[in-house]
Formats: structure tokens, sequence, C-alpha cells
């Protein structure tokens, strides 16, 4: 079965095209929404903000945009997305200088009550967005010209995907009420889905066209980075709307046990002030220095009660205890305040003890009356009235929680209590609680978190510290994988470029030492026969003209004799020298002792006419050529024995063993060569002594080296002048270390 491969961008061209169609029909529908009055269509979620007109016709021409460019349509894509980046500037500038260019309502006039201060206008960060669109499609057309285009493109496509994301999150959780930006429009939930499908179209686009252009996706750390800071701040939304909620409960449940609170205080004073009227009217009026005594005991006990009084029926003050801190004086007619002739009105209707509304001292204390009619059926009836300090009666329950809570209070329309900064409080988090008494008694407390309280706890610092610090991390981790991909396909080519090179020479190499070996071989072999000629007919003409020629001729002739022989010795060893590789013979798994004493037994007349001796140690099995082996010992034994001293020749042949090869040794007590000849000697024709010292045409250690290299070994020595040498060959273990033998050149 063939498996067909899709083309590697098709993945990209299906996002781009995919997300692209997906945002313009959002838009397009959005649009219909509008003009069709159909609110589903604009406000998704009800109570959120709706997709503005605007919104929706910028996403129309950017969905288009990506489409073009997914479609590598160029200019089309350029035209659409300008268009909607040039309405969000506008928008832009209208929120930064606080203008109205009349571009928000200029299609369609806004309908839908909502919670801004520009209706229809886009909100800024779709606004942020449009724009970065923008740059995201000209800087991906532009990307071919500099890796920083490519780069900007995928940052502000990855920008894109972000702020979509943070404002789908905060929705999500609903907590972008809480951060309400003034009263800027808000992002609808549609519009942030269709920011961060368009942003991740866009990144596939810009994919496409970077490797097209780069091997490196030079934006891609950034866009790892970006991901997991956008995680971290998702993390720490849903962290901060969490506390939110705890917050709002809390507030709750402290605003109401604080008017809880309130209440059973405010009706305990009721209470007690209701019982010295039930006294005063069973007793039938009370001796002045026994209420004195009652009253002082009150006000000492109750915190905020400022006086005691008692007002007799014309509404004229006949007792104050304690006298001091009361505004008015005994014998004043309370029938000039009329807000305190009416709550005594309706104590004295409804039977109850009720609330004066909240006055002002002159000192600009708040305070208030508890108005309690004394019923009796004859003598001195009236009222008691008690006089309260509201700031000294708060204090006890609105104190406790302070440090953490501001508190408003209000009876009625009126603010009578205010806890310090109240006014410029956020307010995003105010919770209520009501309680009534009879009078002017209708109260609301309200309270909200301090600052302090609201702002973030350690714990959410760390949450932003860590999670930008892994953003910062990963996109560092990135980047340095990017790198290390990058080097490591730099050396892989590198190296295949080696491996290439050296493939091509060897191949040269193999093909022009085969040349030369064809070259040695057949001049060699062709050259004996003009060259044996030359040796008999000049020995012929010895021969016949021996009494016709003089003595200088026939030296001469014996000159010319020489010459030709030892060059026939040349040529034999260069035939030699260069049949090594061409005609070797295969390998085979022989015993190196029997090849050694197979050259002994051929160099037996010199090591008789020598007295030499040879000795050996353990020698193992090979897989060699037998022929070359033979010949490797002959040569370096044959050359101890040659270059002997004074002594009589002992060499020592042995075989060590290493990992994967044989160490031999060849060594001798001889007359050892100089540190500065130790290459030289290995090269064909290379002689450290004149033929009258020593016979030989220095062609022995260049066929030793010739074969031990064809076994895929190496070759040196060890020597110390005038002591002995020692030769070291190595022979691999397993035939699969040996090169195969070179083929034979038949000539
Ligand atoms: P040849 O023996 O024909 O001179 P070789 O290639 O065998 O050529 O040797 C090259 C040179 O190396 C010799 O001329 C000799 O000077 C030196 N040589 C070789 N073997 C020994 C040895 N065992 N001891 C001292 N010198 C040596």
């Amino acid at each position: 079965m063939v498996i067909q491969r899709p083309p590697p961008h098709q993945l990209t061209m299906v996002l781009a095209f995919g997300s692209g169609l997906f945002t313009a029909i959002l838009g397009v529908s959005a649009a219909v929404g509008w003009v069709a009055h159909i609110p589903s269509l604009i406000q998704v979620l009800p109570g959120n903000a709706p997709m503005q007109f605007n919104t929706a016709i910028c996403f129309l021409l950017c969905g288009a945009a990506l489409v073009c460019l997914g479609l590598d349509q160029d200019t089309p894509a350029r035209i659409t997305s300008a268009i909607a980046a040039g309405t969000a500037l506008v928008t832009l500038l209208q929120y930064l200088f606080s203008i109205d260019f009349g571009i928000d309502q200029l299609f369609l006039v806004h309908y839908l009550t909502e919670r801004s201060s520009h209706p229809g206008r886009m909100a800024p960060s779709s606004a942020c967005c449009f724009l970065l669109a923008y740059i995201t499609v000209e800087a991906c057309i532009r990307s071919g010209r500099s890796p920083r285009l490519a780069f900007l493109s995928g940052t502000a496509a990855s920008l894109i995907v972000m702020i979509g994301a943070i404002a789908f999150l905060g929705i999500s959780v609903e907590l972008h009420k809480e951060y309400y930006l003034g009263n800027m429009t808000q992002v609808a939930i549609h519009s942030s889905i269709g920011f961060i499908l368009w942003g991740i179209g866009a990144l596939a686009c810009c994919w496409k066209r970077t490797t097209t252009h780069y091997p490196t996706v030079y934006w891609l750390p950034v866009s790892v980075g970006l991901g997991v800071a956008t995680l971290n701040i998702g993390a720490w939304i849903a962290q901060e709307a969490e506390n939110h909620t705890n917050l709002h409960s809390q507030t709750a449940s402290a605003v109401s046990a604080a008017v809880d609170e309130l209440r059973v205080r405010l009706n305990n004073l009721l209470d007690g002030i209701d019982r010295m009227a039930l006294r005063w009217s069973i007793r039938n009026g009370t001796p002045i220095e026994e209420w004195r005594q009652d009253a002082a005991a009150h006000v000492a006990q109750i915190s905020g009660l400022r006086n005691l009084g008692w007002i007799d029926h014309t509404l004229t003050v006949q007792y104050i205890e304690p006298i001091q801190g009361f505004e008015g004086v005994p014998g004043l007619d309370l029938n000039r305040y009329p807000s305190l002739v009416e709550t005594i009105r309706f104590a004295e209707e409804h039977r109850v003890p009720a609330l004066s509304p909240i006055t002002e001292t002159k000192s600009g204390k708040a305070i208030l009356h508890i108005l309690v009619p004394i019923f009796q059926q004859q003598g001195a009836g009236g009222f008691l009235f008690g006089e309260i300090g509201l700031e000294e009666f708060l204090a006890p329950t609105l104190g406790k929680s302070s440090n953490s809570l501001m508190f408003c209070l209000r009876s009625g329309q009126t603010t009578v209590f205010q806890s310090h900064g109240w006014e410029a409080a956020e307010g995003s988090i105010v919770e209520t609680a009501s309680a009534t008494f009879p009078g002017h008694g209708a109260w609301t407390l309200s309270a909200t978190p301090r600052n302090r309280v609201i702002q973030q706890g350690r714990a959410q610092k760390m949450v932003g510290v860590t999670g930008l610090l892994l953003a910062l991390s990963t996109a560092l981790t990135t980047l340095f994988a990017q790198k290390a991909r990058a080097n490591a396909q730099k050396l892989r080519h590198h190296q295949e470029h080696l491996e290439e090179t050296v493939r091509r020479r060897t191949v040269e190499l193999e093909r022009s030492n085969r040349e030369l070996e064809q070259f040695a071989y057949v001049a060699s072999h062709d050259l004996q026969e003009p060259l044996r000629m030359v040796s008999s007919f000049t020995q012929l003409l010895s021969q016949r003209y021996s009494d016709k020629l003089d003595d200088e001729a026939h030296s001469w002739i014996d000159f010319a004799v020489e010459g030709a022989e030892r060059m026939h010795g040349l040529i034999n060893d260069l035939l030699e020298y260069s049949r090594v590789t061409t005609r070797g013979g295969g390998f085979e798994i022989i015993d190196s002792r029997v090849a050694l004493d197979h050259a002994l037994a051929n160099l037996q007349i010199s090591l008789n006419e020598t007295g030499g001796i040879v000795t050996h140690g353990e020698l193992p099995h090979l897989y060699a050529n037998p022929v070359q082996l033979v010949q490797l010992f002959q040569n370096l034994i044959g050359n101890a024995i040659k270059f002997r001293g004074r002594h009589t020749p002992r060499i020592h042949v042995a075989a060590q063993p290493r990992q994967d090869h044989w160490v031999f040794s060849v060594t001798d007590n001889g007359i050892g060569i100089p540190e500065r000849h130790k290459e030289k000697i290995f090269v064909i024709f290379q002689r450290l002594h004149s033929r009258r010292e020593y016979k030989g045409t220095g062609i022995g250690l260049a066929l030793c080296k010739r074969i031990v290299e064809r076994h895929g070994g190496t070759i040196w020595l060890e020597s110390e002048e005038g002591k002995g040498s020692t030769f070291f060959f190595t022979i691999p273990k397993h035939p699969q270390d040996s090169p195969l033998p070179t083929e034979e050149v038949t000539a």
C-alpha cells in the first residue's frame, strides 16, 4: 500500500484557512445580529459585553486577510487588514485623547444598554489586537527580507493569542468586572475566542513562511514564553477570582454581624430607657436624686450614651444627667426642633421608644436622640430621652474590624458615618446590611475591604514571579534547544560534506594507486626484456671481439654489464614491491610459527655462515597471506643478520596479544639505527650504507611495510645505535579487521 504523505505545509494551510474563515463568519454573524436586532448573536453571554459593530466588521476584514495570507494572496491580505487596523487606530486615539471622531456609531446607531462610557466603541484591547493583526500580516508577507520581520510577525501573532486568552479567562471567571478599566468598553467572550483562533491561524502562516525562508523559527521562543506567561496569568486570574469571592463573602458576613450587634446594642439601650420610663409611670414620678443616680448609672454603662433627660408635656427639658456635654440646658423648649417634635409625637402615638433623625452638635459631632413616652394616668408624665454620640456608640462594633474593613452608615439617604478613606475606596467589593428601628431608624451599613486586604497576598505574588521566571526559562530553553538543533544540523552537514570528500579522495587515491601499481608492474615487467638484450649483447660483444678490444674497452664493457645487472636487480625488486598488492594472493588462517620456520629455512645458509641464533616466544595463528608472512619474517631476520655488529647475531621473535591485534617484534643485537632515520628506512630504495659496506637495494623494509599495511597493520622500530634494534609490526586478530586483498592484476 502506498501511503501518501501530505505536503509539509498542508496543516498550516488548513489552520490558517480554517481560523480565517471562522473569524470572518464570527464578524459577519455579529454584524447581522446588530442589523437584524438579534441580541444572541451580539451578546453571547447575557450581562457581558456585546461584540461592537465596528469590531464585527474588523473581524470580517481580518478573517478575510488571514484566508488570503494562507492562499498566498498578499495584496488583498494587506489591504483588508490595513482597513481594520485603521479603524482600531482611530478608536485607540479616541480613548487616548478623549475625543470622538464619530466612528463608533458611523454605520449603526448603538441600541443596547451596556456598561460603557462610549456605547458602540470597540474595546481598547480589541483595537490593540487588530493593530497587531495588521503588523502580523505585513511582517509575515515581508518576512523573506529579514529574519527580524519574521520574528516580528510571530511575536505579534503570539501577542494576539495572549490578549485573547487573557480576556477569555477573565470573562470566564467574571474577574473582568472587578478590574473594570474605568468605563471603557469590554471585550465580548466570542471576540476573545475570535482573537485566539485568529492568532493561531496567523502563527501557522508565519511558521510556513519562516520555514520557507530560514532554517530556524526565530520567534518560537517568544511564542512559547508568551504561552507559558498566559497560562501563568490564567492561574493568577483564577486565584484572584477566588480571592474576590472569598472577600465578598467575608465582607458580607462581617457587615451583617456588625449590623446584628448594633441592633442588639441599640435595642438594649432602648429597653433600658423604656424600663426607666416604666418605673417612672408605676411610681408616678421619681424623686430627682434617685432619678439622677439611675440615669448616671445608665450613662456610665452604655457606651455612646451621652445624657439622659426628662421632658415634660410642654416639651421643655426638665432633668438632665449629666448636665455637662448636653447641647441644651434644663428649661430648653424642644418645640424649636421640629424633627424632635415629630419623633416625640411618633413615639407617643405608637407607644414605642423612637429614634430621632441624626443631627450634628455645634462641635460637628453626629448625635441622635431616643425618645420614650411615659404613660401616666395623672401627674408628671412626659418623655424620657437619651442623647447618643454616634461615633462613640458605633466604635465598639465597627472598630473591631476597622483594620480590614471600611464602613459607611446611612440613615435613610443621609450618610451619618464613614470610615476614613471610604471616599477613595475603589469600591469593587461593597456589601450592605440594614436594620430598622422605630422612628428615623432605617439604617443601612455598607462595608468594603481596605485596599491592603484586596491587594495580592504573598502567594499570589509568588505565582506571578514564578510564572514569569518559568515563562522566561521556557523561552530560553526553547531558544537554546533551537540553537543546539541548528548547530547539530550544521555539524551533520559538515560531517556529511567531510565524509563525501574523504570518500571521493579515497576512491581517487585507490584509483591512482592502482594505476601506479599497474604502471610499476607493467614497466618493470616490460623493461626486463630490453635490459636482458643490452646485457647479453654487450657480453656477446666482449666474447666475440675479445682479441680486438683493448683492456680499457673490456673494463668498460664490464661496467656496462654490471650496470645492466644492477638495473635488472632493481627492476626485479620493483616488480616484487608492486606484486605485494597486485599479486599478493588471498588470506587464510595460518600458524605464524610455521611461517617463521619457513623463513628460517630460507635463511639457513647465512645463519650457518654467521653462527646466528634465532629464538622465539609463543606465536599465534593468524588470518594472513602465508607467502607474505614468510617474506616479512625473512626480510626482518635477514636484515638482523646482515646488519650485525661485531657479535654473533642473536635474534628473538615474539608476539604479544592486544585488544584486537597482535604485536610482533623482531629484536637483534646488531648495529642499530640512528633515531633520525627511523622513518626514512621504510621508503623504497632508501639505504643508510653503501653497497660496498652492506649489500642490498633498499627494498626490504619498504616491502615489509607494504605487506604489513596490506594486512591492516602498522610497522615501526625502536633502536639504540650500536646496541641493536627491535622491529615491531601489528596484525589484526579478526578477519573482519583485515582489509580485503587487492584484486589481482593481469598484465
Ligand atoms: P637493504 O637491506 O637492501 O639495505 P632495507 O630496506 O632492508 O634495504 O634496509 C634499509 C636500511 O635500513 C638498510 O640499508 C640499513 O641501513 C637499515 N637497516 C635495516 N635493518 C636493519 C637492522 N636490523 N639493523 C640496522 N640497520 C638496519
